[in-house]
C-alpha cells in the first residue's frame, strides 16, 4: 500500500486560508494521495518548521505571513524570484535540498493569460508597494511589461519596490489614465461590500479607468470588489484577486508534483470556500492570502 503524503502550509494565523481547500480539491481531482494540513506556527519559529519539514519528510509547504522572509534564510536554495525578493511562499524538494521559491508574482501573469491578457509590452501602474505589489513587479518586469509605474501611499516602498524591474518608476495617479494595466495591490476594498464601500475604500479614483484598460484587484474577498464594479461600469476589462490566488497555488503543486493541477477545480474549491466563509461570517484576512 503506497504511502499518504503530506503538503501543508505554515503561517499565523492560518484558520481563514483558503489554501487547505484549493489544494485538497486538486490532490483529490487527480487522484492523488496526498493530504494537506494548515499549521499555525509562532513568529520566529519558522526555522523550526523548515527543520520538521526535513524530519517529517513533508513533500511541500505553503509558507505565510509571516515566515516569508524567514524561511528565505532557512532552506538550501532559492528559485530566482524567491531570490529578487527575498521572501518564499512554496518549499520544494530537490533530491536531499528544500527549495524556495515564490509563486505570487507568476501566478499573478498566469492569471492574466488564463483570462487572453498578454502582459508584454503592456504599460502598467501598481497601486501599492508591499509584499504582493513587489511579486508582480518583479514578474511583470521579467515577462515583458514596457513601463511599471508605483503609486503608493509611502513613497519610500514604491521606491524600494521599483528596484524590482529595470522598467518600473516611481509614478502618480495621474499615470492611471495612460495604462494598459491598472493593478490594486493594496488592502483597499477587504471585506467591504460593495454596496457600503466609500471613497476611502478605493485604491483609485474611477474616473481615472476607461475602457480599453484591464483593471486588476488582487483583493477577492469580497470576489467583486467595489473598484472592479465601477471599472466595469466605466467599460474596462475587469479580473478580480481570486485567479491569481489559484495560479500560484497550482504552481506550488507543479514545484511539489511535477506538473501543473487543474485549476478549474482549485477555483470551484476557492469560490466555495469564500461563500462558506461568508456564510460563516468569518472575517476577511488580508495576510492569509494564496498559501
Ligand atoms: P502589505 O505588504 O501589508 O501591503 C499593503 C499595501 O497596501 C501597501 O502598499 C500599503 O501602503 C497599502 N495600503 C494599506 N492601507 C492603505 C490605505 N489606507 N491607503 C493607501 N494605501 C494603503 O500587504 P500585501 O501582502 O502586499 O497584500 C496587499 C493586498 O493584496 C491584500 O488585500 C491581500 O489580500 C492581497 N493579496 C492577494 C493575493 C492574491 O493571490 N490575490 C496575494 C497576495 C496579496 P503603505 O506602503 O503606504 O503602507
Amino acid at each position: 500500500m503506497s504511502q499518504r503524503r503530506v503538503a501543508a502550509l505554515i503561517g499565523s494565523p492560518v484558520e481563514h486560508s483558503l489554501s487547505p481547500a484549493i489544494h485538497q480539491a486538486a490532490f483529490d481531482a487527480a487522484g492523488i494521495d496526498w493530504t494537506y494540513a494548515a499549521f499555525d506556527v509562532a513568529p520566529g519559529r519558522a526555522a523550526e518548521a523548515i527543520a520538521a519539514m526535513r524530519v517529517l519528510g513533508i513533500r511541500g509547504l505553503s509558507v505565510t505571513m509571516p515566515h516569508k522572509h524567514d524561511v528565505a534564510e532557512a532552506v538550501d536554495r532559492l528559485d530566482p524570484a524567491a531570490e529578487a525578493l527575498r521572501s518564499v511562499n512554496t518549499v520544494s524538494w530537490d533530491g536531499d535540498d528544500l527549495v524556495g521559491s515564490s509563486t505570487d508574482g507568476a501566478g499573478f501573469v498566469g492569471a492574466l493569460v488564463e483570462d487572453g491578457h498578454d502582459v508584454r509590452r503592456s504599460s502598467v501602474v501598481i497601486i501599492g508597494a508591499g509584499g504582493a505589489a513587489r511579486s508582480v513587479i518583479d514578474a511583470l518586469g521579467s515577462s515583458g511589461a514596457s513601463s511599471i509605474r508605483v503609486v503608493n501611499r509611502t513613497v519610500d516602498r514604491a521606491q524600494s519596490a521599483c528596484e524590482l524591474a529595470a522598467v518600473a518608476e516611481v509614478g502618480t495617479v495621474a499615470d492611471i489614465a495612460d495604462a494598459d494595466l491598472v493593478v490594486n495591490a493594496t488592502s483597499l476594498g477587504m471585506g467591504i461590500e460593495p454596496g457600503s464601500a466609500s471613497s476611502a475604500d478605493l485604491p483609485c479614483d474611477p474616473t481615472l479607468l476607461h475602457a480599453g484598460q484591464v483593471v486588476v484587484d488582487l483583493v477577492y474577498h469580497p470576489l467583486q470588489t467595489a473598484w472592479l464594479e465601477q471599472a466595469r461600469q466605466v467599460g474596462a476589462r475587469t479580473v478580480d484577486g481570486l485567479g491569481m490566488l489559484v495560479h500560484q497555488a497550482a504552481l506550488q503543486q507543479q514545484a511539489w508534483l511535477g506538473h501543473l493541477p487543474d485549476v478549474r477545480v482549485m477555483r470551484v474549491a476557492a469560490e466555495a470556500a469564500l461563500a462558506r466563509r461568508d456564510d460563516a461570517g468569518g472575517a476577511p484576512r488580508p495576510d492569509v492570502v494564496g498559501r
